[in-house]
């Protein structure tokens, strides 16, 4: 049973849409919106420890400033002080961006990503940079060089991860939205475990200028949020083109928020909804499989039908993306030498640049990036490539011919997001495996590019939340929050 306090916080006005709405309309003010929100941080922040940095100064001159414009009879944009929460590896100009490592000490960014200047034009207030899992690599925010996060559903337990300040911070009402990254399932995990939504979009939706990398090919943006119509306006809101991204789509993103009422007030006849087998079985919680099968039937409720489909390869999703993302990592990863940013370990022990170089390297990375960077190089190595990295690779290739297959009968998929609910600090960090078989159900869609959501659908044995993960083909978000919405209803 629960242990641990419970900050958890459940807003009534503040949602990220009614903030906006009453903001625009001059109703509230950003400054006290913002206010209250802070109230909350200065209470339980110290419990909670969502943040490695508040930015109370900065959110006050966008608060003031967007009642400025109100008051003066100007356009507001959507976000109009709505205080949001960002990652802290997502860059923001002058302002320490540390990814949770000591690698980065001191190190402030020369610019802006493309989220939070496309956050910034829409009036939203950034309230902080929250903990992670040192470099994204976690499932539990363990791996923070500086201290985890906790669960503020019960303070003894874990976040999730690797966006784990991200969702606390939203789940402890610090800020009404929030962004993370997900790779591998670190938004969506976490949102899970905190009782939120929280949705990874298809790769190359949102832009990744500015989001420090962690593996290229998988890392993607999305909104954390109490509500459906929440995470829909966020995402309208940073989704899109971007010339900066080379991996950017180049077509029209949204809108996303009106999917939300179209799911309540018609209902999903038609929609066919498969529950992956593979994904349903051994490993997963028979508590979480039993909220699946209540998310089946709030969705057998609103007309659509919901049967079972096989996806084999997804079982393999997990030894894929531990070769794929971790070779990814280390050569992202080699661009921290000491040289360019941050820590330098100097003195009488670096007698050249090289020893400079492994010195600020082997203590600026913690045990888990190391461990990564390892695996990776291994992978990556002559002799072992094709073994390893090369195999992976044709494994991605038939995860994704499998969801094109499966995507052929049905509309989305229906699977677990964690196989557990939150667990107590120090549980799986002993044994890396355990840690990493948390993502069984959510790596299979970074793999194959396309979007997922997890919805909260009720709670487990232990009193946590528990949410369940829809699947869906390239590009097929407003479907998704549409029957996110119908499942969310039911709670
Ligand atoms: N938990 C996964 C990992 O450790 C996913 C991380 C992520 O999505 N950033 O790699």
């Amino acid at each position: 049973m629960s242990s641990g306090r419970n900050l958890a916080y459940t807003p009534i006005d503040n949602s990220a849409v009614q903030i906006s709405r009453d903001v625009a309309s001059g109703k509230r003010k950003a400054a006290e919106v913002l206010a209250d929100h802070f109230a909350r941080i200065d209470a339980n922040e110290a419990d909670v420890h969502a943040f490695n940095l508040v930015m109370r100064s900065e959110a006050q001159a966008a608060a003031a400033a967007v009642d400025a414009a109100v008051a003066a009879g100007r356009r507001v944009g959507p976000l109009a002080g709505v205080p949001i929460a960002l990652k802290d590896n997502m860059c923001t100009r002058g302002i320490d961006t540390t990814c949770s490592s000591k690698i980065l000490e001191g190190w402030k960014p020369p610019y802006d990503a493309t989220v939070v200047t496309r956050l910034a034009a829409a009036g939203a207030l950034i309230v902080g940079k929250c903990n992670l899992d040192e470099f994204a690599m976690g499932s539990s925010t363990e791996n923070s060089a500086f201290g985890p996060s906790h669960n503020p559903h019960d303070l003894s337990k874990v976040p999730g991860g690797s966006s784990g300040g991200s969702a606390a911070a939203v789940a402890a009402g610090f800020a009404a939205v929030s962004l993370g990254s997900d790779t591998g399932g670190s938004i969506r995990q976490p949102a899970s475990l905190c009782g939120l939504i929280g949705l990874k979009p298809t790769y190359g939706l949102v832009s990744r200028y500015g989001l420090i990398a962690f593996a290229s090919s998988l890392d993607q943006i999305g909104p954390f949020a109490h509500c459906v119509e929440d995470a829909a306006l966020l995402l309208e809101t940073i989704a899109g083109h971007d010339p900066a991204d080379s991996t950017s789509l180049n077509q029209p993103a949204g809108p996303y928020v009106p999917a939300v009422a179209d799911g309540l007030a018609n209902g999903l006849a038609g929609l066919r909804v498969g529950i992956v087998t593979e994904l349903t079985g051994e490993g997963i919680s028979p508590d979480v499989l039993a909220r699946v099968e209540v998310a089946a039937s709030r969705l057998r409720g609103a007309g659509a039908s919901v049967g079972t489909v096989s996806v084999p390869s997804t079982k393999l999703g997990l030894s894929a993306y531990y070769l794929i993302a971790p070779a990814e990592c280390s050569s992202n990863l080699s661009r921290y030498d000491g040289v360019r940013y941050g820590l330098r370990v100097k003195g009488d022990k670096a007698a050249n640049v090289e020893e400079m170089m492994a010195l600020s390297r082997a203590s600026g990375f913690g045990p888990e990036v190391k461990r990564r960077i390892m695996l990776g190089t291994y992978a990556l190595s002559a002799g072992y490539y094709d073994a390893y990295y090369g195999q992976a690779q044709k494994v991605r290739t038939l995860i994704i011919r499998d969801f094109a297959r499966a995507y052929k009968d049905f509309d989305l998929l229906l699977t677990p997001t964690s196989p557990t609910t939150a667990f107590a600090f120090g549980d799986k960090t002993n044994d890396p495996m355990t840690m990493y078989l948390n993502d069984v159900c959510t790596i299979p869609s970074n793999l194959s590019g396309d979007p997922a959501i997890s919805v909260p659908c009720g709670v487990g044995d232990d009193g946590m939340p528990i949410g369940v993960q829809l699947l869906g083909p390239a590009l097929s978000e407003a479907l998704l929050f549409k029957t996110a919405a119908v499942i969310e209803k039911g709670n």
